[in-house]
């Protein structure tokens, strides 16, 4: 390492830029958000500078640039596109050892600037000693991505009660309290945005802390469930609070259509636990009973755990995760829930069928077809026309679902698609019609886990790509095609 990273405070400190375009520019404006004290010397200032000189909030010179004009600045910054003016620049500046920057030129210059990830007051500086400029702007993404966009939230709400726990708690307790605060339900609640839900959460941590006097880990922790939506499978679909909680949780409790790519992506020290559900399978497959789910999760929690509860899709969408969320409420256990892309929609996107193709549906509705024993769907609603509808579950069902949508008025004709393992290796996709998509599915041994997409979008099936160059939009052609259906109807 060649360079040391710091925090400079320059609230106030007198920063002398020589520059008055659109470089400097940017430098100015991140030193106006420090609180420098600036001077610009440069002949002219763009637009922006200017206005932000006329309003007072720096000061210009407009004339030539002279080394009198670095006397009392504590920071230099040269960003004129003149080599042989900066290079006078930071030579003046060197002789009074004032540290000097020229933007984009490391040999003239004694620091440079970091790339940023602003989450103030958190800011991560990242930097490459100006050799690998476009990988420090690569890492700066990673990092952006992964750290919760509220976490400048966490660090003020942090920061505001740290004085009343240094005069509340022992010296010993109070860095496992912070740990419990940024890594438990306080933390989890804040970043999500729920600052009443931190601040409650916060008061619970005191009292349990203030009750056990020194430390505050052990049996009186407070564990807590996040039901997470793991999407259709491809992990890079998880959300990044996800992404963020999975890193956090303890113990990840997945179901079997969570694929082993997104359950790499938990902590690598958590401890993982498979909990059967047949949904994937089918009905009648051993499984472990919602129940024995309840339990675990509400157990782990209690010895303090953070518990990320894994869900194909989203847990609100035939996930269970209402009974979930009920069921920690009842016992007192916080949980958050993580919204994630339903199969419909990874369904969509990964086989190309735009489920409100203005021209052809107007609405799209989600409908389990297990189980149909006890059926209580509105067939004669799901078989009008201009609409889509996607079952979920369906597959052991087929011919009676098709079976019901014909009775109940949908034509033999209307387009239907199969879309098996949506967004995942091994993807396949079957396309017919009400009268042929169980036959073809069978034959093609669809299995579970696939969804049947009924409506005229179905026929827009193409994986991106496959478009024919230079034919009409599929769209087009579509309509036309269904509307000849409705009128032989
Ligand atoms: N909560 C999940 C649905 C669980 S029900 C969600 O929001 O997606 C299980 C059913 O979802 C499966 O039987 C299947 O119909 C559907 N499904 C889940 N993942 C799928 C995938 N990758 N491709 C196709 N269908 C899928």
């Amino acid at each position: 390492m060649d360079h040391l990273p710091i925090f400079l405070n320059l609230r106030a400190v007198p920063v002398v830029v020589i520059g008055g375009g659109r470089i400097a520019q940017r430098k100015i404006d991140l030193l106006l958000r420090v609180g420098a004290r600036i001077t610009v010397v440069a002949p002219r200032l763009n637009p922006a500078l200017a206005q932000r000189a006329a309003a007072g909030e720096i000061e210009h010179l407009g004339i030539p640039f002279a080394a009198s004009h670095l006397e009392g600045a504590q920071l230099v910054i040269a960003a004129t596109d003149l080599r042989p003016l900066n290079a006078e620049v930071s030579a003046a500046a060197r002789a009074r050892a004032i540290p000097v920057n020229v933007v984009d030129d490391p040999e003239l210059s004694s620091f440079y600037f970091p790339a940023l990830v602003d989450r103030a007051p958190l800011t991560v500086a990242i930097g490459s000693a100006g050799q690998a400029p476009v990988l420090t702007r690569w890492v700066r993404e990673q990092i952006e991505a992964l750290l919760p966009q509220r976490l400048g939230e966490l660090g003020r709400f942090m920061g505001a009660r740290r004085q009343a726990i240094q005069q509340t708690l022992a010296p010993a307790a109070r860095r496992p309290f912070w740990e419990r605060i940024v890594r438990g339900v306080t933390g989890s609640r804040a970043l999500a945005g729920d600052l009443a839900g931190a601040q409650s959460a916060y008061e619970r941590e005191l009292r349990l802390a203030r009750l056990t006097s020194v430390g505050t880990d052990g049996a009186a922790a407070l564990g807590e469930v996040y039901l997470i939506g793991a999407g259709p499978g491809d992990a890079d679909l998880l959300t990044l609070r996800a992404l963020q909680l999975l890193q956090q949780a303890d113990v990840v409790l997945y179901d079997r259509l969570v694929p082993a790519a997104v359950i790499e992506r938990a902590r690598r020290d958590a401890e993982r636990v498979l909990v059967g559900k047949s949904s994937a399978r089918g009905p009648g497959e051993p499984h472990t009973p919602q129940e024995r789910i309840h339990e675990l999760m509400v157990q782990y929690a209690q010895r303090g755990l953070r518990v990320a509860r894994l869900k194909g899709g989203d847990p609100f969408v035939f996930g269970r995760g209402g009974e979930e969320a009920e069921h920690l409420a009842r016992h007192g256990i916080p949980y958050l829930v993580v919204p994630g892309i339903t199969a419909a929609l990874g369904a969509a996107a990964a086989a190309g069928i735009p489920l409100t193709h203005r021209e052809l549906a107007q609405s799209v509705t989600l409908v389990t077809g297990h189980p149909l024993e006890d059926d209580t769907l509105d067939w004669a609603a799901l078989a009008r026309p201009h609409q889509t509808v996607v079952f979920y579950m369906g597959v052991a069902h087929l011919a009676y679902i098709c079976a019901r949508l014909r009775a109940a008025g949908a034509s033999a004709a209307l387009p239907a698609a199969l879309v098996e393992r949506a967004t995942q290796p091994g993807q396949r996709r079957v396309t017919g019609t009400l009268a042929d998509i169980a036959a073809l599915g069978h034959h093609a041994g669809i299995a579970p886990p696939a969804l049947l997409v009924v409506g005229e979008v179905a026929a827009l099936a193409l994986a991106p790509g496959e478009y024919a160059p230079g034919s009409a939009p599929p769209a087009r052609r579509q309509r036309r095609a269904t509307e000849q259906v409705h009128e032989s109807c």
